[in-house]
């Protein structure tokens, strides 16, 4: 972790108090969209945010999606003000797509992508807006099964070979879990990608800077579609 991570992050928090883009608040109940139906209230705890995920991904991975709030109205109700229930920070793979796998619709996540889910300092600001700003109260880092900056990673350790310009970055943040996991039987890749997503959840629930939230790790099956929660 950079070493002025800490300092940034206490900077931060000091200006906690600046104008947020959207209200703060994680109960919102909008009232109607244009089909004249209330909307179900957003999840206003932990356990509550995680159910509704794991129900969406459900839905997902059955083919049954249900795309909440994927309307009109609802865009112009959210207009004013944002209340997402969940941050999911995730991999920028085309196929781990937060919202689709969650079944979740317009201003239910607030997602941060990164390739390899890696952290720094502006994935930790973005999750800390998310915490502090606007209250949610579920951080979700979301790894997947043939994560390509976990094959590279893996590459560059089996080879030496350097790799190209900023991907550096990946590789280093993933290379500690990688090397952890190298003796053990069975899938190097799989080893490394639930070891490496479960240290980036560690690190956020260590933080005290996301002490509001829970934190947890997961993994999305490409295959099935299926996420299941990481030990
Ligand atoms: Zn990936």
């Amino acid at each position: 972790m950079a070493s002025n991570r800490r300092a940034f992050l206490t900077a931060t928090a000091t200006a906690a108090t600046a104008t947020a883009v959207g209200a703060p608040g994680v109960a919102a109940t909008p009232a109607t969209a244009d089909t004249g139906r209330p909307l179900s209230p957003a999840p206003a705890t932990a356990t509550a945010a995680l159910d509704e995920l794991l129900a969406g991904n459900r839905r997902y991975a059955a083919g049954r999606p249900r795309r909440p709030h994927d309307i009109v109205g609802h865009r112009r109700l959210l207009a004013g003000g944002q209340h997402p229930f969940a941050v999911v920070l995730g991999c920028i793979d085309s196929r781990v797509v937060p919202e689709l796998v969650f079944d979740q619709g317009l201003g239910d996540l607030l997602c941060i992508r990164t390739a390899g889910q890696v952290l720094d300092e502006a994935v930790l600001g973005s999750i800390q807006y998310g915490v502090e700003e606007l209250r949610v109260p579920l951080v979700v880092v979301l790894g997947h099964e043939r994560c390509g900056a976990v094959a590279a990673t893996l590459g560059r350790l089996r080879t030496g070979a350097p790799v190209p310009g900023h991907l550096e970055l990946l590789v280093e943040e993933i290379t500690p879990a990688a090397r952890r996991t190298r003796a053990l039987p069975g899938d190097w890749a799989e080893h490394t990608m639930r070891a490496h997503t479960a240290w980036v959840r560690d690190a956020i629930r260590a933080d005290p800077a996301f002490a509001r939230a829970s934190v947890v790790a997961a993994r999305f099956d490409l295959d099935s579609g299926l996420v299941a929660l990481l030990p």
